[in-house]
């Protein structure tokens, strides 16, 4: 066994979900040679954090996949998990197979709208072409319009700017301030002037009306956006949403339906288990922990998540989940950026050396044992 760990036979962790915590928890596992097995709909892993740059280089989107398989060989399996049996110890997959684990670790996440966010049922080589596509939009489009200005809609609206200087960028927000409201007020005000900077046309504190009548992510013909207080209509070519993360609760709902948090999130002990069940353990976004819901966080979960896993097969003291001052960078575009490390104000020269997630994204690929495409 990899690093010495000698586990009984009937040891076999089950992962649902291969977002930032499910990898890092497979990472983790196949360090410590822990018999596993990772289970997400795609085929590969999603750096959905670098998803909007791949919306608008050609070619990014390539790198933003990592294969599953190349990483964990037969310790993955793709599939949609579609319930968990808590008495015999199986989680379900849509095809009704049977998958039983000594220990579960449950990473299923949120979604969102494309391109933040893309959980299919599908392959990687699917995925990339759907974020080509996307850029080939981008470029036929003369004014985009992006709703949301949370943390994802800023970003997208920066690197639209920036790569396409002389098409109309329009950012629409239901409230005044941009961003998350966990960063700092001077980080946000700086993600508003760099906004303003680039020639980002701002429309604060409203909401697009007829949003659900509009098709997204196509270039066509003046789209007309209706906005809820003022009477102007926005006329566009393309419109890219960033609103609306919700929390993939599906799968778990009917085994822990009465313990759910109303977000679909699952509660948690200070050791990131599941009220009640000692051996399985929710992390990432689909764990009901206070903060922002970040990637960076996800991976933490996961590796305390298999520390706790070993300690308590080896009857050690389970180690607590402890996350520190909040730290989050937003590339705006490859040549800006803001955020905060340790809760302090960090400016564009740390996040542009990141260079629109290029840093990350490669940590990725090197925690997967693999190498970034060029
Ligand atoms: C555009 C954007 C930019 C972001 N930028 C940053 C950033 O710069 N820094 C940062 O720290 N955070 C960032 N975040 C937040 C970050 O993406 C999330 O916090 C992170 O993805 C959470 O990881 P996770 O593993 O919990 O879930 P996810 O990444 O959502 O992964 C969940 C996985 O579970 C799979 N899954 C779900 N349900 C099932 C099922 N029933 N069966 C099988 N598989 C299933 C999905 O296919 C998916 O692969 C960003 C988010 C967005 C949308």
């Amino acid at each position: 066994m990899g690093s010495g760990l000698s586990v009984d036979e009937s040891v076999r962790v089950v992962i649902i979900g291969g977002g930032f915590a499910g990898k890092a928890a497979a990472c983790e596992l196949k360090s410590k040679g822990i018999p596993f097995v990772l289970v997400d709909m795609k085929d590969a892993f999603h750096h959905n954090v670098a998803a909007l740059r791949a919306s608008v280089e050609t070619g990014f989107a390539r790198k933003t996949f990592i294969s599953f398989e190349e990483s964990f060989h037969d310790s993955f399996k793709q599939g949609k998990v579609v319930g968990i049996n808590l008495e015999t110890q199986h989680v379900i997959l849509e095809n009704n197979e049977e998958l039983p684990y000594s220990h579960l670790i449950i990473a299923t996440g949120s979604d969102g709208p494309f391109p933040g966010k893309f959980n299919k049922l599908t392959s990687k080589e699917e995925a990339i072409q759907v974020y080509e596509d996307l850029v080939n939009e981008v470029k036929k489009a003369k004014h985009v319009v992006v709703v949301g200005g949370g943390s994802a809609g800023v970003e997208m609206a920066a690197e639209l700017k920036t790569d396409y200087p002389e098409k109309e960028v329009t950012l629409i927000h239901s409230k005044v301030a941009l961003a998350d409201v966990d960063l700092e007020p001077k980080v946000r005000q700086a993600i508003k002037e760099i906004l303003l900077k680039k020639g980002v046309k701002l429309v604060l504190g409203q909401r697009v009306s007829n949003l659900d009548e509009l098709t997204l992510n196509v270039s066509q013909e003046n789209v007309a956006l209706h906005l809820d207080k003022d009477s102007e209509v926005i006329n566009a070519n393309l419109i890219i949403a960033c609103i609306g993360l919700k929390i993939n609760s599906s799968c778990y709902t009917s085994a822990f339906g009465d313990k759910l948090a109303s977000d679909g999130t699952l509660p948690v002990n200070g050791f990131l288990q599941v009220d009640g069940h000692d051996n399985i353990y929710a992390v990432g976004d689909c764990a009901n922990l206070a903060g922002p819901k970040l990637a960076y966080l996800a991976g933490l979960h996961a590796k305390v998540s298999v520390t706790n896993i070993i300690n308590s097969l080896m009857g050690k003291p389970l180690k607590p989940f402890k996350s520190g001052s909040l730290s989050m960078l937003l590339s705006m575009g490859r040549n800006d950026g803001v955020g905060q490390i340790n809760g302090c104000y960090v400016g564009s020269f740390i996040v542009t050396k990141a260079k629109s997630k290029d840093i990350f994204v490669g940590q990725s690929w090197k925690e997967m044992g693999q190498k970034m495409p060029k």
